[in-house]
């Protein structure tokens, strides 16, 4: 094929102009570049030549959806569709019914090429430009793409993809969650016997993204507005250097909506069931005490989980308690007392903590003004006092803090849609988190194709 080039380019001259510079580069760097060059020039005219030979087989043609007739062949038409390998060009049969009605066109042969009547970009290269902007601005992703792939593509067209795409993605969770309301189970993720006999963790954490004020304008002052979020994970247990017991986190899946805690209901318990919540071992919620958290956890969990209040959430209201209360006693500063309840706390004496504030709060050398205080942290650790029984969770190897869903919320929002100067209209938000969830959670290529469109490994060597 390389032998005679230029009876398979549409351009001679590109051609022999490659091959020319194929001869003077000097460098190792220079040769690769040229010849990749050249690589595209074959795979473009190797995929042109495809299109055009399939193009000439005789077509099945189906009959007007108007009024019945067979349809007819207006003759070869013109396509053209920017891929990977650049733009390609091929003609193909279009038809048209002989009566005339409107809307009757058909192009059986993008069909089976599986384009769409509009579409100017291959779902290839659609694929790689959203895969960048899950990660980086739309800026730096079309330049990203153009430094890789050699295409430049608008920000606006990639932005365009990310909608189309993430739209796409919110209509099968929306599909899903009414299939499930409706009583079709979904498919259960496929698990490994070990990673299935490990406990399953559910937490949630909300972190607030800055909107636009209304859509459409930049101006205005920011609206902050709060994305729930929710980690699923098996939970597993390593030894560390030091010999410490450390726990993983396997099959990590993640939700996300921007909305109340109501719209994220659903979408948790579908992802819970399809991460097997029915056969796990062992359920375990975590969260801080945002009230909406728990009952979302009475409402969906409880009779099948251990609840878990973070450690270090629980701790800040014994600070509370300890900054409010003065007794003067200089062998009882603010500090030691917080301490010595915190340690209370770590090792399962929820029951003394409560004890005591129990009993200052009817002291009558306790400060008025400081009562109410003591009272709210004691309702909050009568609330929970299931959920702090860090000594026993400690005892079952379960973590005790919500660190976990603190760090892929910040990897999830914060790394992508805190960025400086970021805002976001609703739409644009939800699309973009949409594809970025599906990525975590390993479901972003099936949105694009049945099969894998990532790039085959393309050393010779393998
Ligand atoms: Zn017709």
């Amino acid at each position: 094929m390389l032998a005679s080039p230029s009876k398979e380019c549409p351009d001679p001259l590109d051609w022999s102009g490659l091959f020319d510079r194929l001869q003077k580069s000097q460098t190792l760097a220079a040769i690769v570049l040229c010849a990749w060059h050249i690589g595209l020039y074959v795979a473009r005219t190797l995929v042109e030549q495809q299109l055009n030979d399939r193009a000439q087989v005789p077509t099945a043609w189906g009959t007007c959806s108007v009024c019945g007739h067979r349809l007819h062949s207006k003759g070869f038409a013109a396509r053209q569709m920017l891929t990977l390998v650049g733009q390609v060009h091929w003609r193909r049969r279009v038809g048209r019914c002989p009566q005339g009605c409107r809307g009757s066109q058909s192009i059986p042969f993008d069909t089976a090429l599986g384009i769409d009547a509009y579409q100017q970009t291959s779902v290839e290269l659609v694929r790689l430009g959203c895969l960048l902007a899950v990660f980086v601005p739309f800026e730096l992703a079309t330049w990203l793409l153009s430094q890789l792939s050699g295409l430049h593509v608008s920000d606006d067209s990639l932005w365009q993809w990310v909608q189309h795409y993430g739209q796409q993605a919110m209509g099968q969770w929306t599909q899903e969650v009414e299939r499930w309301q409706h009583g079709h189970a979904p498919p259960r993720e496929s698990l490994s016997d070990e990673v299935a006999a490990m406990p399953l963790l559910i937490a949630a954490d909300g972190v607030t993204v800055p909107l636009r004020p209304q859509s459409g304008t930049p101006r205005g002052k920011t609206r902050w507005r709060e994305v729930k979020v929710a980690l699923l994970a098996r939970l597993s247990h390593r030894l560390n250097r030091n010999g410490k017991s450390v726990t993983r986190l396997q099959q990590r899946r993640l939700v996300a909506v921007l909305g109340d805690l109501e719209s994220l209901k659903p979408r948790l318990q579908l992802e819970a069931v399809r991460q097997g919540i029915e056969t796990a071992p062992h359920v375990v919620w975590l969260s801080d005490g945002a009230r909406g958290f728990w009952r979302l956890f009475d409402t969906c969990f409880a009779h099948m989980a251990t609840g878990i209040l973070d450690f270090y959430h629980a701790a800040a209201h014994l600070w509370q308690a300890a900054e409010a209360y003065h007794d003067g006693n200089p062998a009882r500063t603010p500090q030691m007392w917080f301490e010595r309840l915190r340690h209370q706390l770590r090792h399962g004496y929820v029951h003394r903590i409560l004890d005591e504030l129990h009993w200052l709060i009817r002291s009558p050398n306790t400060a008025a003004s400081t009562k109410p205080i003591l009272q709210r942290v004691h309702n909050y650790f009568k609330t929970h006092q299931a959920h702090v029984q860090y000594r026993l969770f400690k005892h079952q190897g379960l973590p005790i803090g919500s660190g976990m869903v603190e760090s892929a919320c910040k990897w999830l929002i914060q790394q992508r849609f805190k960025g400086v100067g970021m805002r976001w209209s609703e739409p644009g938000l939800n699309h973009l988190l949409a594809l970025r969830v599906a990525w975590v959670n390993q479901r972003f290529d099936a949105l694009f194709a049945q099969h894998s469109l990532a790039l085959p490994c393309i050393s010779p060597n393998r």
